[in-house]
Protein backbone atom coordinates (compact mmCIF):
# COMPACT_ATOMS: atom_id res chain seq x y z
CA UNK A 1 0.00 0.00 0.00
CA UNK A 2 3.14 1.95 0.36
CA UNK A 3 2.37 3.51 -3.29
CA UNK A 4 -1.13 4.48 -2.76
CA UNK A 5 -1.85 7.77 -1.81
CA UNK A 6 -4.87 8.07 0.83
CA UNK A 7 -8.09 10.18 0.40
CA UNK A 8 -9.76 12.30 2.87
CA UNK A 9 -13.49 13.23 2.49
CA UNK A 10 -14.68 16.29 4.42
CA UNK A 11 -18.29 15.90 4.68
CA UNK A 12 -20.27 12.43 5.54
CA UNK A 13 -23.56 13.05 3.98
CA UNK A 14 -24.56 10.79 1.16
CA UNK A 15 -22.15 11.76 -1.18
CA UNK A 16 -19.45 11.51 1.11
CA UNK A 17 -19.84 7.99 1.93
CA UNK A 18 -20.90 6.48 -1.17
CA UNK A 19 -17.20 8.27 -2.27
CA UNK A 20 -15.52 6.79 0.49
CA UNK A 21 -17.44 3.15 0.09
CA UNK A 22 -16.03 3.23 -3.48
CA UNK A 23 -12.63 3.98 -2.55
CA UNK A 24 -12.63 1.54 -0.31
CA UNK A 25 -13.78 -1.35 -2.58
CA UNK A 26 -10.98 -0.41 -4.31
CA UNK A 27 -8.39 -0.68 -1.83
CA UNK A 28 -7.92 3.26 -1.40
CA UNK A 29 -7.15 4.29 1.94
CA UNK A 30 -10.23 6.65 3.05
CA UNK A 31 -10.77 8.66 5.56
CA UNK A 32 -14.19 11.10 5.94
CA UNK A 33 -14.19 13.95 8.50
CA UNK A 34 -17.99 14.13 9.89
CA UNK A 35 -19.02 17.50 11.66
CA UNK A 36 -22.01 15.50 13.28
CA UNK A 37 -23.30 11.91 14.36
CA UNK A 38 -25.05 8.98 13.51
CA UNK A 39 -27.50 8.32 13.38
CA UNK A 40 -28.97 11.83 12.95
CA UNK A 41 -32.67 12.97 11.27
CA UNK A 42 -31.79 15.68 7.80
CA UNK A 43 -34.48 18.07 6.08
CA UNK A 44 -34.85 15.79 2.92
CA UNK A 45 -37.82 14.19 1.17
CA UNK A 46 -36.44 10.79 1.69
CA UNK A 47 -37.15 10.07 -1.99
CA UNK A 48 -34.88 8.21 -4.02
CA UNK A 49 -35.00 8.64 -7.49
CA UNK A 50 -33.46 8.40 -11.14
CA UNK A 51 -29.86 6.78 -12.43
CA UNK A 52 -28.69 6.85 -8.84
CA UNK A 53 -30.12 3.99 -8.12
CA UNK A 54 -28.47 2.21 -11.24
CA UNK A 55 -25.29 3.36 -8.81
CA UNK A 56 -26.13 2.34 -6.13
CA UNK A 57 -26.42 -1.30 -7.69
CA UNK A 58 -23.56 -1.38 -9.26
CA UNK A 59 -21.30 -0.29 -5.47
CA UNK A 60 -23.47 -3.62 -4.01
CA UNK A 61 -25.28 -1.20 -1.94
CA UNK A 62 -29.07 -2.10 -3.22
CA UNK A 63 -29.48 -4.65 -0.29
CA UNK A 64 -28.14 -2.51 2.33
CA UNK A 65 -32.22 -0.79 1.33
CA UNK A 66 -33.99 -3.72 1.56
CA UNK A 67 -32.03 -4.52 4.90
CA UNK A 68 -32.81 -1.35 6.33
CA UNK A 69 -36.40 -1.98 5.57
CA UNK A 70 -36.93 0.70 2.38
CA UNK A 71 -40.57 1.04 0.57
CA UNK A 72 -41.15 1.41 -3.10
CA UNK A 73 -43.19 4.26 -4.00
CA UNK A 74 -45.09 3.47 -7.25
CA UNK A 75 -47.31 5.94 -7.73
CA UNK A 76 -48.33 9.31 -7.10
CA UNK A 77 -50.66 12.48 -6.55
CA UNK A 78 -50.42 16.53 -6.87
CA UNK A 79 -52.68 18.72 -4.87
CA UNK A 80 -53.28 22.28 -4.96
CA UNK A 81 -55.85 23.90 -2.55
CA UNK A 82 -58.89 23.23 -4.90
CA UNK A 83 -57.33 20.95 -7.10
CA UNK A 84 -56.05 17.57 -7.71
CA UNK A 85 -54.92 14.54 -9.49
CA UNK A 86 -55.51 11.01 -9.52
CA UNK A 87 -53.05 8.78 -8.07
CA UNK A 88 -51.13 7.26 -11.21
CA UNK A 89 -48.32 5.17 -11.84
CA UNK A 90 -44.49 7.19 -11.07
CA UNK A 91 -42.48 6.56 -14.74
CA UNK A 92 -40.08 4.63 -12.57
CA UNK A 93 -40.06 3.58 -9.03
CA UNK A 94 -38.69 5.41 -5.98
CA UNK A 95 -37.41 4.06 -2.74
CA UNK A 96 -37.81 5.88 0.20
CA UNK A 97 -35.96 5.43 3.59
CA UNK A 98 -35.16 8.05 6.62
CA UNK A 99 -31.88 9.59 6.22
CA UNK A 100 -31.92 9.03 10.08
CA UNK A 101 -31.39 4.89 8.49
CA UNK A 102 -29.81 5.12 5.89
CA UNK A 103 -26.81 7.88 6.66
CA UNK A 104 -25.68 5.30 9.45
CA UNK A 105 -25.84 2.53 7.12
CA UNK A 106 -23.80 3.71 4.72
CA UNK A 107 -21.54 5.15 8.22
CA UNK A 108 -21.39 0.96 8.82
CA UNK A 109 -20.72 0.09 5.63
CA UNK A 110 -17.49 2.59 4.84
CA UNK A 111 -16.13 1.21 8.50
CA UNK A 112 -16.85 -2.36 7.58
CA UNK A 113 -15.01 -2.05 4.52
CA UNK A 114 -12.04 -0.34 6.23
CA UNK A 115 -12.76 3.23 6.02
CA UNK A 116 -12.16 5.43 9.01
CA UNK A 117 -14.72 7.92 9.65
CA UNK A 118 -14.06 10.69 12.45
CA UNK A 119 -17.40 11.97 13.92
CA UNK A 120 -18.53 15.07 15.62
CA UNK A 121 -15.32 17.39 14.66
CA UNK A 122 -16.08 20.71 11.36
CA UNK A 123 -12.99 20.15 9.45
CA UNK A 124 -11.79 23.58 8.55
CA UNK A 125 -12.55 24.46 4.69
CA UNK A 126 -9.45 26.48 4.23
CA UNK A 127 -6.91 25.26 1.88
CA UNK A 128 -8.22 22.23 1.01
CA UNK A 129 -5.32 21.02 -0.52
CA UNK A 130 -4.47 17.90 -2.90
CA UNK A 131 -5.73 14.57 -1.51
CA UNK A 132 -8.89 16.10 0.23
CA UNK A 133 -12.31 16.05 -1.38
CA UNK A 134 -15.37 18.41 -0.48
CA UNK A 135 -18.47 16.75 0.31
CA UNK A 136 -20.16 19.33 2.58
CA UNK A 137 -23.36 19.17 1.05
CA UNK A 138 -25.47 22.18 0.20
CA UNK A 139 -23.26 26.01 0.68
CA UNK A 140 -25.69 28.20 2.51
CA UNK A 141 -26.94 31.48 1.08
CA UNK A 142 -28.78 34.80 2.93
CA UNK A 143 -31.07 35.03 0.55
CA UNK A 144 -31.61 34.65 -3.33
CA UNK A 145 -33.74 37.32 -5.62
CA UNK A 146 -34.96 39.36 -2.17
CA UNK A 147 -36.30 35.33 -1.18
CA UNK A 148 -34.69 32.98 1.61
CA UNK A 149 -35.61 29.38 1.24
CA UNK A 150 -35.68 27.27 3.99
CA UNK A 151 -36.92 23.68 4.53
CA UNK A 152 -38.55 21.56 7.15
CA UNK A 153 -39.31 18.05 8.00
CA UNK A 154 -41.43 15.82 10.33
CA UNK A 155 -42.16 11.99 10.48
CA UNK A 156 -45.65 11.18 11.50
CA UNK A 157 -47.63 8.32 12.16
CA UNK A 158 -51.79 7.71 11.02
CA UNK A 159 -51.43 9.39 7.56
CA UNK A 160 -53.96 8.28 4.66
CA UNK A 161 -51.97 8.84 1.76
CA UNK A 162 -53.95 8.32 -1.57
CA UNK A 163 -50.59 7.60 -3.39
CA UNK A 164 -47.32 6.39 -2.16
CA UNK A 165 -46.09 10.04 -2.85
CA UNK A 166 -48.30 13.29 -2.66
CA UNK A 167 -47.20 16.83 -3.80
CA UNK A 168 -48.95 19.80 -1.85
CA UNK A 169 -48.35 22.92 -3.58
CA UNK A 170 -49.86 26.20 -2.03
CA UNK A 171 -48.59 29.84 -2.61
CA UNK A 172 -45.65 29.54 0.11
CA UNK A 173 -43.97 26.61 -0.71
CA UNK A 174 -45.18 22.60 -1.20
CA UNK A 175 -45.15 19.88 1.04
CA UNK A 176 -44.28 15.93 -0.17
CA UNK A 177 -46.09 13.55 2.11
CA UNK A 178 -44.06 10.13 1.20
CA UNK A 179 -44.07 6.61 2.89
CA UNK A 180 -40.99 5.52 4.53
CA UNK A 181 -39.66 2.41 6.48
CA UNK A 182 -41.49 1.74 9.66
CA UNK A 183 -45.14 2.70 8.69
CA UNK A 184 -44.02 6.32 9.04
CA UNK A 185 -44.68 9.06 6.56
CA UNK A 186 -42.03 11.90 5.81
CA UNK A 187 -43.65 15.38 5.97
CA UNK A 188 -41.22 17.28 4.27
CA UNK A 189 -41.54 20.89 2.52
CA UNK A 190 -39.46 23.61 1.03
CA UNK A 191 -40.78 27.00 1.41
CA UNK A 192 -40.20 31.04 0.52
CA UNK A 193 -39.71 33.91 2.80
CA UNK A 194 -39.69 36.83 1.34
CA UNK A 195 -37.75 40.09 2.43
CA UNK A 196 -40.19 42.36 4.75
CA UNK A 197 -42.34 38.99 5.53
CA UNK A 198 -43.60 38.83 9.33
CA UNK A 199 -42.06 36.19 10.95
CA UNK A 200 -44.72 34.94 12.92
CA UNK A 201 -47.15 33.83 10.31
CA UNK A 202 -43.52 31.07 10.14
CA UNK A 203 -44.64 28.37 12.70
CA UNK A 204 -43.32 25.30 11.29
CA UNK A 205 -46.26 23.31 12.72
CA UNK A 206 -48.79 25.42 10.28
CA UNK A 207 -46.58 25.32 7.26
CA UNK A 208 -46.50 21.73 7.12
CA UNK A 209 -49.83 21.26 7.96
CA UNK A 210 -51.03 23.56 4.87
CA UNK A 211 -54.01 26.59 4.88
CA UNK A 212 -57.55 25.97 6.36
CA UNK A 213 -59.58 23.86 4.29
CA UNK A 214 -56.41 22.42 1.83
CA UNK A 215 -56.44 18.71 1.12
CA UNK A 216 -53.16 18.50 3.14
CA UNK A 217 -54.69 20.09 6.24
CA UNK A 218 -56.77 16.75 6.06
CA UNK A 219 -54.49 14.75 5.31
CA UNK A 220 -52.86 15.71 8.31
CA UNK A 221 -56.00 16.23 10.86
CA UNK A 222 -55.03 13.07 12.45
CA UNK A 223 -51.15 12.97 12.52
CA UNK A 224 -48.91 11.84 15.06
CA UNK A 225 -46.11 13.57 14.87
CA UNK A 226 -42.88 11.78 16.36
CA UNK A 227 -41.30 15.28 17.35
CA UNK A 228 -37.99 14.17 17.86
CA UNK A 229 -37.74 13.79 13.94
CA UNK A 230 -38.28 17.24 13.25
CA UNK A 231 -35.74 19.57 11.82
CA UNK A 232 -35.07 22.56 9.56
CA UNK A 233 -32.98 24.31 7.00
CA UNK A 234 -32.36 27.40 6.15
CA UNK A 235 -30.05 29.74 4.00
CA UNK A 236 -30.49 27.26 0.54
CA UNK A 237 -29.02 28.43 -2.37
CA UNK A 238 -31.15 26.84 -5.58
CA UNK A 239 -29.54 28.97 -8.43
CA UNK A 240 -27.17 25.56 -10.72
CA UNK A 241 -23.76 25.70 -10.31
CA UNK A 242 -21.09 24.09 -12.54
CA UNK A 243 -18.81 21.85 -10.69
CA UNK A 244 -15.87 23.28 -13.40
CA UNK A 245 -16.52 26.84 -11.71
CA UNK A 246 -15.19 24.90 -7.70
CA UNK A 247 -11.29 25.54 -6.83
CA UNK A 248 -11.81 21.98 -5.05
CA UNK A 249 -12.85 18.16 -6.19
CA UNK A 250 -16.81 18.54 -4.51
CA UNK A 251 -19.51 15.88 -5.07
CA UNK A 252 -22.71 15.85 -4.08
CA UNK A 253 -24.69 19.31 -3.41
CA UNK A 254 -20.95 21.16 -2.59
CA UNK A 255 -20.84 21.04 -6.45
CA UNK A 256 -24.29 22.66 -6.65
CA UNK A 257 -28.01 21.94 -5.53
CA UNK A 258 -31.14 20.50 -7.66
CA UNK A 259 -34.73 22.41 -6.22
CA UNK A 260 -35.88 19.71 -4.33
CA UNK A 261 -38.95 19.16 -5.79
CA UNK A 262 -37.24 17.35 -8.49
CA UNK A 263 -36.16 14.54 -5.56
CA UNK A 264 -33.11 14.00 -7.30
CA UNK A 265 -30.41 15.77 -4.89
CA UNK A 266 -29.71 11.99 -3.67
CA UNK A 267 -29.77 10.40 -6.88
CA UNK A 268 -26.87 12.94 -7.97
CA UNK A 269 -25.11 12.98 -4.45
CA UNK A 270 -24.72 9.10 -5.16
CA UNK A 271 -24.00 9.50 -9.06
CA UNK A 272 -21.46 12.30 -8.59
CA UNK A 273 -19.46 10.08 -5.99
CA UNK A 274 -19.43 7.43 -8.53
CA UNK A 275 -17.99 9.29 -10.97
CA UNK A 276 -15.47 10.50 -8.87
CA UNK A 277 -14.21 6.98 -7.70
CA UNK A 278 -12.14 5.76 -10.60
CA UNK A 279 -10.32 8.79 -11.50
CA UNK A 280 -9.67 9.63 -7.49
CA UNK A 281 -8.54 6.17 -7.62
CA UNK A 282 -6.06 6.41 -10.43
CA UNK A 283 -4.32 10.00 -8.92
CA UNK A 284 -4.32 7.92 -5.77
CA UNK A 285 -1.92 5.37 -7.46
CA UNK A 286 -0.04 7.40 -9.44
CA UNK A 287 -1.31 7.64 -12.46
CA UNK A 288 -2.59 11.38 -13.05
CA UNK A 289 -2.20 14.45 -11.29
CA UNK A 290 -4.41 16.21 -8.82
CA UNK A 291 -5.53 19.18 -10.92
CA UNK A 292 -6.14 16.87 -13.86
CA UNK A 293 -8.07 14.51 -11.87
CA UNK A 294 -10.20 17.83 -10.44
CA UNK A 295 -10.66 18.59 -14.04
CA UNK A 296 -11.88 14.85 -14.87
CA UNK A 297 -13.75 14.77 -12.37
CA UNK A 298 -15.71 18.13 -13.01
CA UNK A 299 -16.31 17.49 -16.92
CA UNK A 300 -17.74 14.43 -15.78
CA UNK A 301 -20.50 15.68 -12.99
CA UNK A 302 -21.32 18.87 -15.55
CA UNK A 303 -21.66 16.83 -18.23
CA UNK A 304 -24.16 14.29 -16.53
CA UNK A 305 -26.16 17.13 -14.63
CA UNK A 306 -26.51 20.37 -17.24
CA UNK A 307 -29.47 19.10 -18.36
CA UNK A 308 -31.56 18.17 -15.50
CA UNK A 309 -30.52 21.58 -13.76
CA UNK A 310 -31.69 23.55 -16.46
CA UNK A 311 -35.41 21.85 -16.26
CA UNK A 312 -35.38 21.96 -12.59
CA UNK A 313 -34.70 25.38 -12.71
CA UNK A 314 -37.49 25.83 -14.87
CA UNK A 315 -40.00 23.49 -12.63
CA UNK A 316 -38.94 25.17 -9.65
CA UNK A 317 -39.82 28.31 -11.08
CA UNK A 318 -43.35 27.14 -11.85
CA UNK A 319 -43.80 25.38 -8.93
CA UNK A 320 -43.28 29.01 -6.80
CA UNK A 321 -45.83 31.11 -9.17
CA UNK A 322 -48.10 30.82 -6.77
CA UNK A 323 -50.94 31.78 -10.46
CA UNK A 324 -49.53 28.82 -11.52
CA UNK A 325 -50.12 26.37 -8.91
CA UNK A 326 -53.88 25.73 -9.93
CA UNK A 327 -53.46 25.48 -13.54
CA UNK A 328 -50.32 23.02 -13.17
CA UNK A 329 -52.37 21.17 -11.19
CA UNK A 330 -55.17 20.76 -13.95
CA UNK A 331 -52.68 20.28 -16.82
CA UNK A 332 -51.40 16.99 -14.54
CA UNK A 333 -54.85 15.69 -13.95
CA UNK A 334 -55.50 15.44 -17.98
CA UNK A 335 -51.82 14.77 -19.32
CA UNK A 336 -50.15 12.02 -18.32
CA UNK A 337 -47.42 13.16 -20.61
CA UNK A 338 -47.11 16.36 -18.64
CA UNK A 339 -46.12 14.69 -15.75
CA UNK A 340 -43.83 12.15 -17.16
CA UNK A 341 -42.15 15.15 -18.83
CA UNK A 342 -41.74 17.27 -16.24
CA UNK A 343 -39.84 13.66 -14.20
CA UNK A 344 -37.99 12.22 -16.81
CA UNK A 345 -36.12 15.88 -17.57
CA UNK A 346 -35.22 16.54 -14.26
CA UNK A 347 -33.91 13.06 -13.81
C1 LIG B 1 -36.47 20.46 1.74
C2 LIG B 1 -35.61 19.43 1.05
C3 LIG B 1 -36.18 18.26 0.55
C4 LIG B 1 -35.39 17.33 -0.15
N1 LIG B 1 -35.98 16.20 -0.61
C5 LIG B 1 -35.26 15.32 -1.36
C6 LIG B 1 -35.86 14.14 -1.88
O1 LIG B 1 -37.02 13.81 -1.62
N2 LIG B 1 -35.10 13.36 -2.69
C7 LIG B 1 -33.80 13.64 -2.98
O2 LIG B 1 -33.18 12.90 -3.73
N3 LIG B 1 -33.19 14.73 -2.45
C8 LIG B 1 -33.89 15.57 -1.65
N4 LIG B 1 -33.28 16.66 -1.11
C9 LIG B 1 -31.85 16.90 -1.39
C10 LIG B 1 -30.94 15.96 -0.61
O3 LIG B 1 -31.23 16.01 0.75
C11 LIG B 1 -29.48 16.37 -0.85
O4 LIG B 1 -29.28 16.52 -2.23
C12 LIG B 1 -28.49 15.34 -0.30
O5 LIG B 1 -28.60 15.26 1.08
C13 LIG B 1 -27.07 15.75 -0.69
O6 LIG B 1 -26.14 14.88 -0.09
P1 LIG B 1 -24.68 15.42 0.28
O7 LIG B 1 -23.95 14.25 0.81
O8 LIG B 1 -24.14 16.17 -0.85
O9 LIG B 1 -24.94 16.48 1.43
P2 LIG B 1 -25.45 16.23 2.92
O10 LIG B 1 -26.34 15.07 2.98
O11 LIG B 1 -25.97 17.56 3.35
O12 LIG B 1 -24.13 15.89 3.73
C14 LIG B 1 -23.12 16.83 3.95
C15 LIG B 1 -22.42 16.43 5.24
O13 LIG B 1 -21.25 17.22 5.40
C16 LIG B 1 -21.11 17.51 6.78
N5 LIG B 1 -20.24 18.70 6.86
C17 LIG B 1 -20.48 19.94 6.37
N6 LIG B 1 -19.43 20.74 6.61
C18 LIG B 1 -18.50 19.99 7.26
C19 LIG B 1 -17.21 20.24 7.76
N7 LIG B 1 -16.63 21.45 7.63
N8 LIG B 1 -16.54 19.25 8.38
C20 LIG B 1 -17.10 18.02 8.52
N9 LIG B 1 -18.33 17.72 8.05
C21 LIG B 1 -19.02 18.69 7.43
C22 LIG B 1 -22.52 17.73 7.27
O14 LIG B 1 -22.62 17.54 8.66
C23 LIG B 1 -23.28 16.67 6.47
O15 LIG B 1 -23.41 15.46 7.18
C24 LIG B 1 -34.01 17.58 -0.35
C25 LIG B 1 -33.43 18.74 0.19
C26 LIG B 1 -34.21 19.66 0.88
C27 LIG B 1 -33.58 20.89 1.45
Amino acid sequence: MADVKPITIIGGGLAGLTLGIGLRQRDVPATIHEAGSYPRHRVCGEFISGRGQATLGRLGLRELFGEAGAVSAQTTAFFSATRSTAPRPLPSPAICLSRFTLDAALAKRFRELGGELLEGKRAAMENIGEGTVRSTGRRAQAGQDGARWFGLKIHARNVPLTADLEMHVSPRGYVGLCKINGGEVNICGLFRKRAGENGETMNWRELLRGQAGSPLRARLASAEFDESSFCAVAGLSLRPQQAAARAEICVGDAITMIPPVTGNGMSMAFESAELAIETLASWSRGNMSWSEARQKIAHDCDAAFARRLAWAKWLQRLIFTPTLQNPLVMLAARSDWFQRLGFERTR
